[in-house]
């Protein structure tokens, strides 16, 4: 049996890793993300790291399908000038923004690392695209605390707030790719203007720089958001109250997304839910002031349980191309 090729790709570094269906990992290999002004420098490394991967193996029966998570923004149909083909019409579409990531603008990735995987291998894989979040959320169903679940949302508190959400087995991606971009929500119709251009964000006050930030402007002297949580969890009242005003934005986030959805487990990721009960703690109490309809009264919030979350996630995505792992098969494909 192939393996599938998964690619992670953030802001820091990317991940590519060889895994089976069952999830494990074969071979693997991380490269730094280049700050950069030039997209070819910052996709140079990736090129050269598939080339890398893919050729510590043999490859006699065609290039592993192929699963990349991205941070976003994203769009599944995007094509740049010369790369892709036309809208809708060929598998190589699929282009990121990454926030994080300036020099890629409507960045081809898709036909790139089809491109590179296809130089080692000797033909272009099947590749299949989605946002980091949502890798995340795919993870944790295919392996992690939602595996025994059809539906799950996935949410990630770090430097940002990202989610993303499985229904029935498949994976909500909306019509570009970026559904249930919980950082973004807004909770607060009044608040201030947040860099997307909206008001009143998740992300600006449950992101862990938000917090913080808040607690600094308030004399705590710390350095950073799991220093927070530290800090929290001794008892410090500063501490304390700004991670609950940042879970409180979050559940509200979470909340409005359940709610929409109709979906009653809530799988917590990410650098700062690490910190467990300081952060889980307040988050359980806040929900039960925004989930109140009947069917998310007793939202099932749970604790992440893979450190490679994304990485498998882009997996899940891969082995989906060929029916296989814990998603069902595409419709229309
Ligand atoms: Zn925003």
């Amino acid at each position: 049996v192939i393996p599938v090729l998964a690619i992670d790709i953030g802001g820091t570094k990317m991940a590519l890793a060889l895994v089976d269906e069952t999830g494990a990992i074969l071979d693997q290999l991380v490269v730094p993300t280049t700050p950069s002004d030039d997209a070819e420098a910052v996709y140079a490394p990736l090129h050269s790291g598939l080339a890398t991967l893919l050729g510590r193996h043999e490859w006699p029966d065609g290039a592993p399908d192929t699963g990349i998570g991205s941070a976003g923004p994203i769009d599944v149909h995007g094509s740049a000038a010369g790369v892709g083909g036309s809208r809708g019409s060929s598998p190589l579409l699929g282009t990121v923004s990454p926030v994080n990531i300036s020099a890629w603008r409507d960045f081809p990735l898709v036909a790139r690392v089809a491109a590179s995987v296809a130089t080692t291998t000797g033909r272009a894989p099947q590749v299949r695209l989605a946002g980091d979040g949502h890798c995340i959320a795919l993870g944790e169903h295919w392996l992690g605390a939602g595996r025994d679940v059809a539906s799950l949302i996935g949410v990630v508190i770090s430097t940002g707030v990202g989610g993303g959400a499985v229904l029935d087995d498949r994976l909500v991606t909306g019509t570009t790719g970026n559904a249930v971009h919980l950082g973004h929500t807004s909770v607060n119709a009044w608040g201030e203007k947040c860099v997307c251009g909206g008001y009143g964000c998740v992300e600006m006050y449950a992101r862990g720089p938000a917090m913080v930030e808040a607690a600094r402007a308030r004399g705590w002297t710390g350095d950073d958001g799991i220093d927070l949580t530290r800090s929290a969890a001794n008892g410090d009242p500063v501490a304390t109250e700004v991670i609950d005003n940042g879970m409180r934005a979050a559940a509200a986030g979470i909340a409005a997304t359940a709610t929409q959805l109709d979906i009653d487990v809530v799988v917590v990721g990410g650098g700062l839910s690490k910190a467990g009960e300081v952060i889980f703690e307040p988050l359980r109490r806040h929900l039960t002031d925004f989930a109140t309809l009947p069917y998310v009264q007793h939202l099932d919030l749970r604790v992440a349980e893979l450190d490679n979350a994304g990485l498998l996630g882009a997996a899940s995505l891969a082995l989906s191309l060929s029916g296989r792992g814990s998603l069902r098969a595409e419709l229309g494909s």
